[in-house]
Formats: structure tokens, sequence, C-alpha cells
């Protein structure tokens, strides 16, 4: 029987099976895995942002957010979560931890395999998010509330789950 984290036929049309994480998580490819259970793995970036950049990726093949099931959406979180204390106690300089996601070009993503980034932050690590300069002109409060009008249609016209 089909469950809900296997791929079904659309996911598996929309997937580049050929993806660097497809072949890591294969084997095909080396990587250095510090985690791995039924729905998701966890195996360091080769260009960390910070030493201990970790990459936790579902073993489905999902490109997108809109292809990843929930259940494996949640695992992800979980698991990012314990590896984010473990940066925290792992002697690795770790002040802070950011986890990043990125859902498309747009979004900067480049391996069509999702993954969620989990990376430790210190003083002068270098990394800095470029804002861009509306970010410091805060639109009219009635822009924000049309914006929070659309959304809130939008997930009404969605699916329960
Ligand atoms: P994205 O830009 O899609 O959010 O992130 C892709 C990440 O995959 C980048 O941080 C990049 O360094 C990492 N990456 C790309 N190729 C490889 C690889 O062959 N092995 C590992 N471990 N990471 C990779």
């Amino acid at each position: 029987m089909q469950g809900e984290d296997q791929p079904n036929a659309v996911q598996r049309g929309g997937f580049d099976p050929h993806t660097v994480f497809a072949k890591i998580l294969g084997g095909e490819l080396p990587a250095t895995f510090v985690y791995r259970d039924e729905l998701v793995a966890a195996f360091l970036d080769i260009q960390p942002i910070t030493p201990g950049h970790t990459l936790v990726v579902p073993l489905v093949k999902a490109a997108s957010l809109a292809e990843l099931p929930p259940a494996t959406g949640a695992r992800m979180f979980t698991v990012a979560q314990r590896v984010g204390a473990a940066l925290r106690g792992s002697g690795l300089a770790c002040e802070g931890v950011n986890l990043f996601l990125a859902d498309g070009v747009a979004a900067g993503q480049t391996v069509f395999h999702l993954h969620l980034h989990v990376f430790p932050r210190y003083a002068d690590d270098g990394f800095r998010w470029k804002l861009p300069e509306r970010y410091y002109q805060p639109p009219p409060r009635a822009d924000i509330e049309a914006a929070g009008e659309r959304i809130r249609a939008a997930l009404e016209g969605q699916r329960p789950g």
C-alpha cells in the first residue's frame, strides 16, 4: 500500500532523480552523514557557511515544498531541532543557529531535492542577510493587512491537511 511518505506519480514525474543528493542518499557519492532514519537523512554541506553546516534531506524524492509529504516535513524540522542542539553541544563554534530552506530558483534553490540547512552562527562569522532597501522603509499598515487578506484567502482555499 502506498503510504503518505511514498512518492506518488506526480512526485516521481516532477522529480529529477539525478540530483547530487539522490546520488548521496543512494550511496553513489560520498558524504559525511550525521543522521539517518526511515524518512530523512542529515549530512554535512560540502561548502559550509560555517563549520558544521548540515543539510537535513528527505529520503522521498521531493524537489519542492509542494511535493513534500507533511509528515516528512515535520520530521525534517524535528531533526533540524536535534541537529541544532547537537551543534550547540558539539564543541564547534556555535553561539546561535540558523535554519534555511530554499523552495524554487527565485528563493536560491540550486539542488532540486528539497533540503533544510542548519548552520552554526557566531560573532564575526562573516554571514549576513542582504536586505533590500525597501526593508528600511516599512510599508503602510494597510498594505500588510491586504497581503494578510490574500494569504488567508489562499489558505482557506487549500484542502485540509
Ligand atoms: P540550495 O542553494 O539548494 O539551498 O543549497 C544547496 C546546497 O548543497 C549548497 O549549500 C551546496 O554547498 C550543497 N551541495 C552542493 N553539492 C553538494 C555535494 O555534492 N555534496 C554536499 N554534501 N553538499 C553539496
